[in-house]
This record gives C-alpha cells, structure tokens and sequence, in this order.
C-alpha cells in the first residue's frame, strides 16, 4: 500500500531511498521516471514529491493555470509501485522564516543564456526546491528527465559542488532519457492545455531537433532547426547547439545537444536532444 504524506514529520522511515520530485499532471515520462527508480531501490523506499513550486514560475498565469490533480495522480503512482507519495503544502516546504534568497546557483544555472535568461529567477527557484526537498525526503539518489536538459545539469552541477552529498549523505543524479509521444513530441504536463490545432504543430519541435541534426556546423544548425519551427507557425525563444554539459559553445570531441524552446498558442514547450544525428 503507497502512503500519501502531507508534512515532513512523516517521511522519516523513508530516508536513504530514491526520490522522483514532480510538479505533478503526471503523464507516461513521470511514470517512467518512477518505474526507474522501482529498479534502482531494491528493497528501499521509491519516494515521489508532488508540489506546485511557486518560486520556479516566472509568470503567474503559468502557476496559476498549471493542471492539478491529486487523486489521479495518487492512483498512478500506485500503480507504479512507489512506497510514499509526499504531496506537501507551500507552508511545509516554506515554513514561515525559512530563506527566501536563492542558494548560490551554478555557473549553468546563469550563463548559458537558455532557460536561465528566457525565464528571470527560475533555476533559483528550481534549487530552492530541490534544496528543501532532498533536505526533507534526504534520498540516497534523485532521477531527474532529460526532458529538462538544463535543469539536469544545475541540479547535477548543484550536488557535485557540495562533493557529491547532501548534509554529509552522499546523493547520486540519474538522468532518464525523454518520453515522447506517437508524433515524437516531449511528453509534457504543458500539452494537455494546446487545443487540436496547436497539438499537432507542436510536433515541430521535435521536427527541429532531427532537421538540426543534419549539419555539422551549429550555426547552420540553429537556423535550419528554426526554419522548421517558423513553417510550422511555431514561434521559436532559441534554438542552441551547445556543449551537452557546460552548455556553453561547442567543444571538439565533447557531447553536443541541441535545445530548443518555443510557443505554440500561449503554450511555452522545451525539448531537446543529441547533436549532430538525432532520430526517433
Ligand atoms: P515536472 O513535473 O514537469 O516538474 O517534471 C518532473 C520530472 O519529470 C522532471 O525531472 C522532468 O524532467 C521529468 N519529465 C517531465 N517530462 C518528461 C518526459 N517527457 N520524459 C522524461 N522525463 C520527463
């Protein structure tokens, strides 16, 4: 039986296990993510967090309209086989008094000019949260999608510079790759709100991750993969071919990605992607 927690007094027979924080609207890319880390745990405790961050949304409207749904969610956590569902209140996460300054971000939380400059104060609220989060749930190793590349990394780069632990207990990242639809579109919470017509065009930006893909150079990448997205009538924020780590310029013989994002009706997706030759 899976036991749904609201407040942190409650998680402390859970310690030293695997933790998948969500903002819950969970889809199939969640639910991988948390198959994963049924795999990894053994006979420790698979810990999911559902929580509505305020502090990572740089536009109200976006927290506001964000999609909701405990129960369901509930029940498919269930039936991915996790121990313990914290679903907490902002006031448990953020007790009153608690920090409210952003802890020292990591030089890919600020230079890469990605989803650092395209949304003010995001990844200090996504550090903020994972700080309080690991500090409360305290796993043993967290899996993080590729979905959110950058993410992926601040949060990696994050741990790393506190030695690879977290209040003296070693944490590990795992990134899982990312779980798309028929059409190849990033599975989202975001895409339940594109209505039919905007649905199908936001297949584009998958389109433009595979035509990038197809130059050697970046630049001509970059342009190529922006060309699909304007055919499309998708209104495209960046798309950068980038060191897959650092996520500054490329380097040779290092791993490159191509990032994308971009709106679709008001919609605002993210996806990104191996560089050079990417396929579904
Ligand atoms: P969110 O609920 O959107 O904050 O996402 C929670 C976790 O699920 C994050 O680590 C995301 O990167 C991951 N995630 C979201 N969508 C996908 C996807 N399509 N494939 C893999 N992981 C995903």
């Amino acid at each position: 039986m899976m036991k749904l927690v609201h407040d942190s007094t409650e998680l402390h027979d859970c310690r030293g296990g695997v933790f998948v924080p969500t903002m819950g609207a969970l889809h199939d890319g969640h639910i991988t993510l948390m198959k994963r880390a049924r795999e990894l745990a053994g006979a420790r405790p698979v810990v999911v967090s559902i929580f509505v961050n305020p502090t990572q949304f740089n536009e109200k409207s976006d927290f506001e309209r964000y999609p909701r749904n405990l129960e369901r969610d509930a029940a498919l956590c269930e039936g991915a086989g996790v121990d313990v569902l914290f679903a907490p209140t902002v006031e448990v996460v953020y007790p009153p008094g608690h920090a409210t300054h952003p802890p020292m971000l990591p030089a890919v939380a600020a230079e890469p000019g990605l989803e650092d400059a395209h949304r003010q104060g995001h990844f200090g609220g996504v550090c903020m949260v994972c700080k309080r989060l690991f500090e409360l749930v305290r796993p043993r190793q967290a899996v993080f999608g590729e979905k959110d590349w950058q993410q992926l990394a601040v949060v990696r780069a994050m741990v790393r510079e506190l030695g690879g632990a977290w209040e003296g207990a070693p944490l590990e990242i795992i990134g899982h790759p990312t779980v798309r639809e028929a059409d190849g579109l990033a599975m989202s919470s975001r895409n339940t709100l594109l209505g039919p017509n905007h649905r199908r065009r936001a297949a584009a930006l998958v389109k433009c991750l595979i035509e990038a893909g197809r130059y050697a150079d970046p630049a001509r990448a970059e342009e190529a993969g922006r060309l699909v997205l304007l055919a499309n009538l998708v209104e495209p924020e960046y798309v950068a071919v980038r060191d897959a780590a650092t996520l500054g310029p490329v380097r040779p013989g290092e791993a490159a990605r191509c990032l994308v994002a971009a709106r679709v009706g008001g919609v605002r997706l993210i996806d990104n992607a191996v560089w050079p030759g990417f396929a579904l």
